[in-house]
């Protein structure tokens, strides 16, 4: 298991993970509290293992964040892969209702993972964005590969996928 797997980048970093959720803290996060009813939220679903619940600065009305009940573990690259098929369900389960409640036209469901992906709360969460015909919400750009990259990329993967 990765033992950090929060930002890499320096002792302030580091820090500032311990004080969000991190191993040797355990139980100590924003979304561990919210799970343990310490800080208010607006909670729409639950299982033994998940919830899911209203994002409190949302990218949309109705952006969920689903989360893992459990606290020793910081995002995709430590989540176990029992938690992470909890998770998943539970997006599938809240991603239909959050469409049919909202009369949304679809769902965005995204995850950063460290902080230079944009993680700022180091306990797994999901996101889950309902979509509308024509909100313009551009989540972000396309680009392009030059001649033979997109071959290397998809080599270098493969290969470390094999070992
Ligand atoms: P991320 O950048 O993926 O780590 O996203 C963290 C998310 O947590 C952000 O979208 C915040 O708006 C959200 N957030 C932070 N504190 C709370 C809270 N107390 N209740 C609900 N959502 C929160």
């Amino acid at each position: 298991m990765n033992k950090f797997a929060g930002p890499k980048v320096g002792p302030l970093a580091n820090s500032f993970q311990l004080s969000l959720c991190y191993p040797f803290h355990m139980n100590d996060c924003i979304f561990c509290k919210i799970v343990r009813g310490e800080i208010s939220s607006y909670k729409v679903y639950e299982t033994d293992e998940t919830l899911a619940f209203l994002d409190i600065n949302p990218v949309a009305k109705g952006h969920l964040l689903v989360i893992p009940k459990g606290s020793d573990s910081s995002n995709i690259f430590d989540i176990s892969a029992h938690e992470w098929s909890a998770v998943m369900e539970t997006v599938r389960v809240v991603s239909t209702a959050l469409e049919k409640a909202l009369g949304a036209d679809g769902v965005n469901i995204m995850m950063n993972n460290r902080e230079h992906a944009g993680q700022i709360i180091f306990h797994p969460h999901v996101h889950l964005i309902p979509r509308f015909k024509g909100d313009g919400l551009k989540l972000w750009p396309h680009g392009s590969y030059k001649e033979g990259e997109a071959a290397e990329v998809a080599e270098a993967i493969l290969e470390t996928l094999k070992k």
